[in-house]
């Protein structure tokens, strides 16, 4: 029998979740919701200091947001838990005791200072700075002597000069040279795990069948895998997902773009954009499509075609894809969520506008960028004082006295025109104007600004149809009062 697909995200509580955390998580969730396994969202929050209940809401809000869904973790409980580290530390402390016990592990009562002084003089000889071990060879009289001096131990563990390897599903066999790896500290004093340490017992205790994670943890894997041997337990299948760089090939940073998943909700970005993004952060499909739904890739996402090259994070593809989805997503869904934003943007929507609301997207949408946008590319529908500034009609061909005439009787046609609605109102306009002797755009300019308070502006009929007779008429009239000024000035 094949074991079953467990993969897990263990996000630790520092911040909100984290753009290349989404990434990583969107992956391991592909994986489980495809071969029908579990995906497991583990808190690691050891590091009490740095950690926060407000980050950990944040990171659930982020995959939710996202539509990653798990199926344990802190909050929904399951079989191996808990699943907040913090809560783990007895089982940590079990199995760091062992290797203790082994001889694996040592308590090594090296000082800070000298620590500091080792690292020193490896800087001076340009070595690497690894720790060399010195607190092996203490002797009892030694160690009874520090303890006296009130030296905190750390556990170290025994990491034997020779080479370690690994086979990673995306980057093949990775070694590690006989000295790349010193005596790493996995717990402290009081027995407390740190990282290694605890992700090892988690992962073993969660039964994790595959790590999937970001490739700056590939020097953690080599310090895991032994910690796996000399527990004596058999080291899950592992893949690291290539590193995002800017377009100058740094590592990606602040100054390239925001950090976190909330910033890109806030900044109008559609959790499908954001997704389709992330996902092409180091896989690609193998030929030229590159829009997916979170459907299409539980269906055609694989490890197995997962780049070795770091990935490019380029905004540009991001507001592609953004301007995509907008498009793509149905009035009604793209509705709900614009309004949303609207109100945030400051629109004063009224609860019985959304039927309004919702025509008026449909002729803006596709023009919206991003979602918070929407209120100021619509807020001419919803300010009822509007006052239309006729200034931005350049009085070349017709004086403001003509366009008030005119535009007296584009008024008397608003009242009268039966039904109110795009073609017929195209058609009686465009009788008026000829009727005039007027070139179509001299009159529909100076009716846009009126009725709009805007040059642009989608299609002119069919945003009077959505105006409705009434506002149409109103700035009608205050265009005219306004006019009116400007003839007399
Ligand atoms: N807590 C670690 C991090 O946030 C988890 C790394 C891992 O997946 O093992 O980077």
């Amino acid at each position: 029998m094949t074991q079953p697909i467990r993969v897990r995200m263990a996000p630790s509580p520092t911040g909100d979740l984290h753009v290349g955390n989404a990434r990583t998580a969107l992956c391991n969730y592909l994986m489980a919701r495809r071969l029908g396994g579990a995906f497991i969202l583990r808190v690691e929050d050891t590091d009490a200091q740095r950690s926060d209940a407000s980050h950990e809401e944040g990171i659930y809000e982020g995959l939710r947001w996202l539509g990653l869904d798990w199926d344990e973790g802190p909050n929904v409980g399951g079989p191996f838990g808990p699943y907040r580290q913090s809560e783990r530390q007895d089982i940590h402390g079990e199995a760091v005791q062992q290797l203790l016990a082994t001889e694996r592990a040592y308590y090594d009562y090296t000082t800070a200072e000298e620590r500091a002084a080792e690292r020193e003089q490896q800087r001076a000889e340009g070595q690497p700075q690894r720790y060399s071990g010195m607190g092996r060879n203490f002797t009892a009289a030694e160690i009874a002597e520090r303890k006296a001096a009130g030296v905190v131990p750390a556990v170290r563990f025994r990491a034997d000069p020779k080479p370690v390897r690994f086979d990673d599903i995306v980057l093949g066999t990775i070694r590690a040279g006989p000295d790349e790896v010193d005596d790493f500290v996995i717990a402290r004093g009081d027995g407390s795990a740190l990282y290694n340490m605890a992700v090892v017992v988690d992962d073993e205790h969660m039964r994790i069948s595959h790590v999937v994670r970001g490739k700056d943890h590939v020097s953690n894997t080599f310090r895991q895998v032994l910690l796996y041997e000399a527990l004596g337990w058999t080291p899950p299948a592992f893949a690291h997902l290539p590193l995002v760089v800017n377009r100058r090939r740094q590592k990606f940073s602040s100054r390239d773009g925001a950090q976190w998943v909330g910033e890109y909700r806030t900044q109008g970005y559609l959790p499908e954009a954001l997704v389709n993004f992330l996902i092409f952060l180091g896989w690609a499909p193998g030929d030229e499509r590159e829009i997916f739904s979170l459907e299409e890739l539980v269906r055609e996402f694989r490890l197995e075609r997962v780049n070795r090259a770091d990935a490019v994070f380029d905004p540009q593809r991001l507001d592609h894809f953004n301007g995509v989805w907008i498009r793509r997503l149905d009035l009604d869904d793209l509705a709900k969520r614009a309004w949303t934003y609207a109100s945030a943007g400051g629109l004063e929507l009224r609860p019985d506008q959304r039927g309004y609301f919702r025509s008026a997207l449909e002729l803006e949408y596709e023009r919206l960028s991003h979602l918070n946008r929407t209120a100021e590319l619509m807020d001419f529908f919803f300010d009822d004082d509007l006052v239309p500034d006729m200034r931005q009609v350049r009085y070349r061909r017709h004086s403001a006295a003509e366009t008030a005439r005119a535009l007296e009787l584009v008024a008397g046609l608003v009242d009268a025109t039966e039904p109110f609605d795009d073609p017929t109102l195209e058609a009686r306009m465009r009788a008026l104007a000829s009727d005039l002797g007027w070139k179509a755009g001299d009159l529909f300019m100076p009716t846009r600004i009126a009725v709009t308070g805007r040059k642009a502006t989608p299609p002119l009929f069919a945003t009077m149809e959505v105006l409705g007779r009434q506002r149409c008429r109103e700035r009608l009239q205050r265009a005219l009062a306004g006019l009116a000024k400007l003839a007399t000035a």
